[in-house]
């Protein structure tokens, strides 16, 4: 047998956003050089390659939204706009030599397991055979139409956001935007200072807590350029300071629960003075239910004379515009879709064939699960990033792939190490794992009496119910008695 330094896996990582590009940067510093990433678009940047609508930024603070071991220096604002961050993405994948390893334009369209080792197809009908499989394939990638009757018969422009047409002008026209959550807060006040008219289509309410925003100056960025230690600061400052407030709110905890309540509560009073929109602002489920929206510039913009806001619940969408429930029609030239994305595909779709010829919809088919969010039984050597029940809310998604990243890398270095070929999630764990997250929801405010992206179809929140803390220190090194290790 080869010394074991010497054993280096074959991997493929489906997706070349912000997860993909972490994990081929881990898997090179381990000297993994047989790494290849499947991007079915022909960039990088996922999530801030699709998203361009205006208005779009980062609603964490941007020092926190960075790797933790590069720090940027050159945010130009508080919460980054999409494209400084797309910029970031883009630099960190040239710098680390990723950029070279990505085959863009390529869908995975399947993946099938045989006798430990993956068979992979491409949309181009080329194959390629790995020791393991990536899925950095995102959770806010589908975007999600709404199945409001009459959609299709609209007659004006109608695009979702995540599909945002800059080939429209949007000046001076009379523009709808369905939706209101986080995105929507981003890109309404954008339309008020730009549209005629515009019209807001609110179904449900949405707490809003605001986190002012910060021009950063260029003396601000010299410093940091100078001294990364203090952008690193700032990263973990942000990090802790969201933890103990948003993270510690939506997992029950009274006192950050009350703070959160109270902020939001008094930005709403503060913010609408009219008692009559007011009201209608007002959600009547508990803070942190759905995802608290962080913005500063919603309340501002739906208060200005063109903006209108609309309570009645669509009835159907006619060729000119939205119809609402008490008969009013809205006639209108631009229809967007805040809609957002359907959180639940993952993967999918793709013909994901595990072992015995297991089918991923078959496995999924009744719910949505794995253990530790990342291993599906049946399915050996196959990684789901950012998988169901990952503390995914107010928090910063690249602190979550870091923490699954180091979690896999200590599996790969134990298979270079020789200890297994193959490693599948046993049945036991994944339910055992499963039943301890049920245990922990009952305390959380995701069942406060709202509708949430973060509700599967059973009414369970894909959320994970303990403390950050918590989750990174069992997320440390992977328990083998948790899974079944082969050697073939
Ligand atoms: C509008 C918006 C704002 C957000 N704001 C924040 C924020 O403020 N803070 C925060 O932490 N998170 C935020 N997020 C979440 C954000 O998605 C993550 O932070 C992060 O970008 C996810 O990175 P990812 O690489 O896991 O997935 P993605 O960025 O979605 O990338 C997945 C990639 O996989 C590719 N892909 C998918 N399927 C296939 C296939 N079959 N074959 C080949 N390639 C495939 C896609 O094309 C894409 O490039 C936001 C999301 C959205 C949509």
């Amino acid at each position: 047998m080869k010394p074991n330094s010497e054993r280096k896996p074959s991997i493929a990582i489906i997706g070349a956003g912000m997860t993909g590009i972490l994990i081929c940067i881990e898997l090179q510093k381990l000297g993994i050089e047989d790494v290849t990433i499947f991007e079915k678009k022909e960039e990088l940047g996922g999530t801030w390659r699709e998203n361009t609508y205006p208005g779009v930024a980062c609603d964490i603070p941007a020092h926190m939204y960075t790797y933790s071991f590069e720090p940027n220096p050159e945010w130009k604002y508080r919460f980054a706009r999409g494209n400084e961050i797309f910029d970031y993405f883009k630099k960190v994948s040239d710098k680390y030599n990723v950029t070279g390893k990505i085959r863009f334009g390529e869908a995975i369209t399947s993946c099938e397991y045989d006798r430990s080792k993956w068979h992979l197809k491409t949309s181009k009908g080329q194959s390629y055979v790995a020791d393991f499989v990536v899925s950095a394939t995102g959770i806010l990638h589908h975007p999600a139409k709404p199945n409001i009757p009459g959609l299709e018969s609209f007659k004006g422009i109608s695009f979702h956001t995540a599909e945002w047409n800059h080939k429209v002008d949007l000046k001076g026209k009379r523009i709808g935007v369905i939706g209101t959550g986080s995105t929507a807060a981003q890109v309404i006040p954008e339309m008020v200072k730009t549209g005629s008219e515009v019209f807001v289509f609110q179904r449900t309410p949405q707490w809003i807590v605001n986190v002012p925003d910060k021009n950063y100056s260029e003396k601000d960025r010299e410093s940091w350029r100078k001294n990364p230690s203090l952008a690193k600061r700032l990263h973990k400052w942000y990090t802790i300071a969201v933890e103990e407030t948003f993270s510690k709110a939506v997992i029950g905890k009274k006192i950050p629960h009350m703070l959160m309540s109270f902020l939001c509560k008094r930005n709403l009073r503060k913010s609408v003075k009219d008692p009559v929109l007011r009201k209608k602002l007002t959600p009547n489920y508990r803070v942190g239910c759905k995802r608290v929206v962080v913005n500063s510039t919603f309340y501002d913009a739906i208060q200005k004379p063109n903006a209108h806001l609309v309570t009645d619940g669509i009835e159907r969408i006619t060729p000119a515009g939205v119809e609402t429930k008490d008969g009013k029609v809205y006639d209108l030239d631009i229809l967007i879709l805040a809609t957002g994305f359907h959180p639940f595909n993952f993967m999918r779709p793709m013909n994901l064939v595990g072992k015995n010829g297991t089918k991923i919809d078959e496995v999924w088919g009744k719910k949505i699960q794995a253990y530790r969010s990342m291993f599906i039984p049946g399915f050996p050597n196959f990684i789901l990033m950012l998988g169901p029940n990952t503390p995914i809310g107010n928090f910063s998604v690249i602190a979550m792939s870091e923490v699954q990243t180091k979690y896999l890398m200590g599996m790969i270095k134990d298979w270079m190490a020789n200890k297994f070929d193959e490693i599948d999630a046993t049945q036991e764990a994944f339910k055992n794992f499963n039943l301890y997250l049920k245990q922990g929801m009952g305390k959380t405010v995701w069942l406060g009496g709202c509708n949430s992206w973060y509700l599967d179809s059973d009414g369970d929140p894909a959320m994970w119910p303990y403390t950050w803390k918590q989750w990174e220190k069992e997320m440390k090194t992977p328990d083998y008695r948790d899974f079944s290790l082969t050697k073939v």
